[in-house]
């Protein structure tokens, strides 16, 4: 467990890891739901990529990401957003 593993974890489970990330039962249990049973050195270098190239720690690339539909962050930041307009719609109506 990585910080770069930590994050993509954290956001789409919505969950906050400890202080020491590689030894939180938190992130492991989530890691733990979402590998594969076999081959997890693949899936492990393979979220390594996704966290330096996607989901990255400052502006993640939400708009391309293949796990948008089910991430918890991403669909916070859309209601978010929504209410955001919402709001806007309300004050100027
Ligand atoms: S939708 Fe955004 S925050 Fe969620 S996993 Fe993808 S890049 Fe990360």
């Amino acid at each position: 467990m990585n910080t770069n593993l930590a994050r993509i974890l954290e956001r789409f489970f919505n969950v906050k890891g400890g202080k020491i990330k590689s030894r939180c039962k938190i992130l492991w249990s989530a890691a733990d739901t979402v590998a594969p049973d076999t081959d997890v050195g693949h899936w492990n270098l393979t979220l390594l990529d996704f966290g330096a190239k996607v989901c990255t720690a400052r502006n993640p690339k939400c708009d391309i990401c293949p796990l948008a539909s089910q991430c918890y962050w991403f669909g916070s930041k859309r209601y978010a957003s929504l209410s955001a307009i919402a709001l806007y719609y309300k004050m100027n109506s």
